[in-house]
């Protein structure tokens, strides 16, 4: 069934929408946004504009959009960690950096092996205080998105930054590893190649890893879905285990068992999406000039084991 805004390709997916909604485009005028987080205690939604090296704020409880940093270090990807702080990461400083309670910046992860990362693309915590990011090589490629740079480390590879600040790299086998996000029980943990963007015929999927009992490394790693729109960039799970995810004509959700089971039209290519609202039941849609959002009827999954 078809409607405006819904697509459901499998019956689950009703489950997760409402019929009289509309998915509403809050805001326009971005070059690329990308990179949304909502920070409950302040009821707001903080994206990127990342050739414009700006993060925007959504005010969430007047409609109003302000620039919330700029120069802002070209981020990109953002997310929240167990206590609430804002993770960045900087394609200009070429690193992953945390905003403190009190407003100042500490880098999280800058190098590896004394060698430049890249420049981070998207970031996640898990419950144990670590750190996970993916370093693909988009923010050094050109002067658009950061500075054009060599790179020093040799590829692009997913990064764990240890509470004690010690950083490894978890996974070394993608091309440009983008988006990602841990399962319900931080058991698995789904990472996306958008590697079709550098080679022909390249990885355009997400995948799926084991996490090891200790949390410090993974095994496996099989193809967990294959865009058969675009590129898989950013996604979150809702509250079920769906992943919802960004694609070229809207946003795709898969069935915990990785079946495509639904899609939100979106007009615009998208980026990444965020849970947002004091519920958690509003989907925040970064889409390549604009910030789209709509409710839905499943909320989104709970973090760090509470709401
Ligand atoms: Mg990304």
């Amino acid at each position: 069934m078809i409607t405006d805004w819904f697509e459901t390709r499998d019956p689950r997916f009703g489950g997760l929408i409402l019929g009289n909604v509309h998915v509403e485009r809050l805001w326009t005028g971005a070059r690329w946004a990308e990179g949304p987080v909502y920070v409950p205690a302040g009821k707001y939604l903080l994206f990127s504009d990342i050739p414009n090296d700006r993060v925007l704020r959504f005010d969430e409880t007047d409609g109003a959009v302000s620039v919330f940093e700029s120069p802002c270090g070209y981020q990109n990807g953002h997310s929240l960690d167990p206590e609430g702080r804002v993770l960045a990461c900087e394609h200009g400083g070429r690193r992953v950096s945390r905003r403190e309670h009190d407003g100042t910046v500490t880098v999280v992860s800058d190098r590896i092996d004394g060698k430049r990362l890249n420049s981070p693309n998207d970031v996640v915590a898990r419950s144990d205080g670590s750190v996970w990011f993916t370093d693909p090589a988009y923010g050094i490629d050109s002067d658009y998105e950061g500075h054009r740079s060599e790179p020093e480390v040799g590829g692009c590879h997913l990064y764990r930054a240890d509470p004690s600040g010690a950083v490894a790299a978890v996974a070394r086998d993608f091309v440009r590893p983008n988006g990602l996000a841990f399962s319900l029980d931080e058991r698995q943990f789904y990472v996306s190649d958008t590697g079709a963007t550098h080679v022909e015929d390249g990885p355009r999927h997400i995948r799926v890893f084991d996490v090891a009992a200790d949390g410090r490394s993974l095994a496996g790693g099989r193809v967990f879905a294959t865009c058969e729109a675009g590129l898989f960039d950013g996604f979150r799970l809702d509250r079920l285990g769906n992943l919802w995810t960004s694609a070229a004509d809207g946003v795709h959700c898969y069935g915990p068992d990785g079946t495509l089971i639904g899609k939100i039209r979106v007009p615009e290519v998208v980026s990444n999406v965020e849970f947002g609202g004091p519920k958690r039941n509003r989907l925040y849609i970064t889409a390549t000039q604009s910030l789209y959002a709509v409710y839905l009827k499943v909320n989104g999954a709970r973090r760090f084991g509470r709401d």
